[in-house]
């Protein structure tokens, strides 16, 4: 059975936040009754952290945010239910946690109570060929995910993150996560069907199944990003498609980011959806793409029926006519490296601190976007570079990833990390771009959700309140009102 990946060794396994209330006497007890359970310290700590980079620092300083009472590790929906209904009668936190990959502190029990591992609940339940649809458990990963559907069915989801290896399905579908392939594909949300949830009280709901529908507002999309704070997401049902007859790539230089992303706009607007379609600024062509840094390489790779690939290039290619024409060898390059992370643990351990932030905006609003976010990164004391890349096309508009370093002295790190996310982040909001694309809101980006909902937080907060009325599902997430108090961070 696959589990979790850590993402740096963990020294000790102090607690960084005040130590929560105690939980109600014989409660530990009673849940072990209702599935397997732990609560070493080791493990709790080890369980109670996520890949969020600012932690890495914490970790290697023997430390976690917050450590969960016990992690609780169900098999089926049943022991689900059973957990939920006896935290929600007893007023305890629940954190619901799948491969602990996320980047943004949304797994991390900032109020303890319980770790609720999802892991065990892994495989794939039933596939239905002829719709090409899979329910599969929340806690399986991608890679058991696509081998079973690739050599047993000849399916694939399509969904590729760079995080492939170390996140789960019910992950990809809590945080609204986005693949490598996206632009082909879709993201996480045009993938998903339905989902099997269960409620604060233990209530189990099945949402969707139908390819379209006008009975009512979608619930499944409710949950979609909902970051364990709605209900906790047993089983998924997932679009498949046949696998891909064909595959063509492409590289271009373009002599600006903007050239670029105007080719890139142009090609959406045209109706063409290559899977891949990846432009670099000129630092990070040089930095991975092995460029001079006087020019900007846009990376193309489409797959599917050989026709509808066939035209995608064509439109490609005739979008990308001021550009020149690099070797096709520069995606078989990227093919190999995507999703290699080696290099955060790295930097870490020498002290710097290095992060992304992803976000989306319309296509009229990525040039100021673009230049912002950078200029007020660079701005930040200890700022050391401020990159970025177009990596997921739409209709009308893109991501755009920043990748951003800086190299404080040891005590100003977390000082320099907020101040970095802090300008970062009003600078995309003040451009028109939103809070994020994929990664999600967690605990680190919660404090911009009120600049970016606006007028629609209270109806996400009314969701909230309908649903968990007691607050037990991941308290002190997404800027939501809990009822343990205020996260004291940062
Ligand atoms: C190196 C690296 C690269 C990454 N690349 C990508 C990328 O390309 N695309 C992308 O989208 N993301 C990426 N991520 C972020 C992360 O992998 C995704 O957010 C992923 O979807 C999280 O899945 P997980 O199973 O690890 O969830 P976790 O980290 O365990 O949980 C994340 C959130 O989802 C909630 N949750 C998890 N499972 C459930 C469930 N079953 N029910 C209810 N709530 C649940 C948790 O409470 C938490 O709020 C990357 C992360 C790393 C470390």
């Amino acid at each position: 059975m696959t589990r979790p990946t850590a993402p740096i060794e963990l020294l000790g396994h102090e607690a960084r936040l005040a130590t929560p209330a105690p939980m109600p006497e014989g409660f530990l007890e009673l849940l072990a009754t209702d599935c397997p359970t732990v609560t070493a310290v080791d493990a709790t700590a080890d369980a109670s952290r996520d890949w969020w980079p600012l932690s890495m620092h914490w970790a290697l300083a023997g430390q976690v945010l917050q450590r969960a009472a016990v992690v609780a590790s169900p098999t089926t929906t049943e022991q689900v239910s059973a957990v939920m209904r006896r935290c929600n009668d007893a007023r305890v936190p629940v954190t619901p946690a799948g491969g602990r990959s996320g980047v943004v502190g949304a797994s991390v029990p900032v109020f303890g109570g319980v770790l609720l591992d999802l892991t065990s609940m892994q495989g794939i339940q039933s596939v239905d060929a002829t719709s090409g649809l899979v329910a599969v458990w929340a806690g399986t990963f991608g890679p058991d995910l696509e081998a079973e559907l690739r050599q047993q069915h000849g399916l694939t989801v399509g969904h590729y993150p760079q995080s492939f290896d170390i996140a789960t399905v019910g992950g990809w579908v809590a945080c609204r996560g986005a693949g490598q392939y996206s632009t082909r594909y879709g993201k996480i949300e045009q993938m998903v069907a339905g989902v099997e949830v269960v409620m604060a009280d233990g209530s189990v709901v099945m949402t969707g199944g139908f390819p379209a529908g006008a009975q009512g507002p979608d619930l499944t999309q409710m949950f979609l990003g909902s970051e364990g704070t709605l209900g906790v997401i047993t089983r998924v049902l997932l679009k498949a498609h046949p696998l891909p007859a064909t595959e063509q790539r492409a590289a271009y230089a373009f002599d600006t980011f903007e050239a670029g992303l105007e080719a890139c706009r142009r090609i959406l607007r045209r109706g063409a959806t290559p899977a891949v379609l990846r432009l670099y600024d000129a630092p990070e062509s040089q930095r991975g793409q092995g460029a001079d840094g006087t020019y900007c390489v846009l990376l193309v790779l489409d797959e599917g029926d050989a026709h509808i690939v066939n035209a995608a290039m064509n439109v490609v290619s005739e979008e990308c006519a001021g550009a020149r024409l690099l070797g096709d060898e520069l995606v078989e390059k990227w093919m190999h490296h995507r999703n290699d992370t080696s290099a955060l643990q790295a930097l870490t351990r020498k002290g710097f601190v290095v992060d992304t932030l992803e976000i989306a905006a319309p296509w009229a609003a990525l040039d100021r976007v673009f230049h912002d976010v950078r200029t007020a990164m660079l701005a930040v004391p200890h700022a050391r570079s401020s990159t970025c890349h177009l990596s997921h096309s739409y209709l009308d508009g893109a991501c755009l990833y920043f990748t951003f370093a800086a190299t404080p002295p040891a005590e100003e790190v977390e000082a320099t990390y907020v101040a970095l996310w802090d300008a970062g982040s009003r600078a995309v909001l003040a451009a028109g771009g939103n809070l994020s694309h994929h990664h999600g809101v967690g605990l680190n980006r919660s404090r911009f959700i009120a600049e970016a909902l606006g007028s629609s937080l209270p109806v996400l907060q009314a969701v909230k309140d309908a649903l968990d009325p007691h607050g037990i599902l991941n308290p002190g997430k997404m800027g939501l009102r809990s009822p343990f108090g205020e996260v004291q961070w940062p």
